[in-house]
């Protein structure tokens, strides 16, 4: 049977209803995505803990472009290389902006800002020991 394993540990979960996976802090509520450990980024607050926290799956389109060069490790491209659409999303229960690569198929010219996007899960790459490596990426709501 052929492997799926989330492309970077921690940031998000596989299966029916992927999240992201974001750090919270517990005495100011500060969310930071991708989830780390450590002190809290809020200059106000001396809390230096951080616990992982589920994000919302939903947020609105805040920017978005269009790459037409391929990105660094770990991502991999379509050879010959074809170019992808990137949308900052803002989650809706936390605020924060989120970069993220676009659904396959759904091009810059298909985005537009306030659209509402959700979480999903893609295969990134196949390797030849039966392992796929999964992204999460923004679709747009149906
Ligand atoms: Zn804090």
């Amino acid at each position: 049977m052929r492997a799926a394993v989330p492309v970077v540990d921690g940031w998000f979960t596989v299966g029916d209803e992927p999240h992201l996976i974001g750090a919270q802090c517990p005495a100011c509520s500060t969310i930071v995505f991708p989830p780390r450990e450590g002190a809290c980024p809020n200059p106000s607050c001396d809390s230096d803990e951080l616990a992982a926290t589920p994000l919302s799956r939903r947020g609105r389109v805040w920017s978005y472009t269009e790459n037409h060069y391929p990105p660094p490790p770990p991502y991999v491209t379509a050879d010959p290389f074809e170019p992808y659409a990137l949308a900052a999303v803002e989650l809706a229960d936390e605020g924060i902006v989120v970069l993220g690569q676009v659904a396959k198929g759904v091009h810059a010219a298909d985005l537009r800002v306030g659209m509402e996007m959700q979480i999903a899960i893609e295969v990134l790459s196949h390797d030849d020991d039966d392992h796929d490596s999964l992204v999460y990426v923004w679709e747009p709501v149906p």
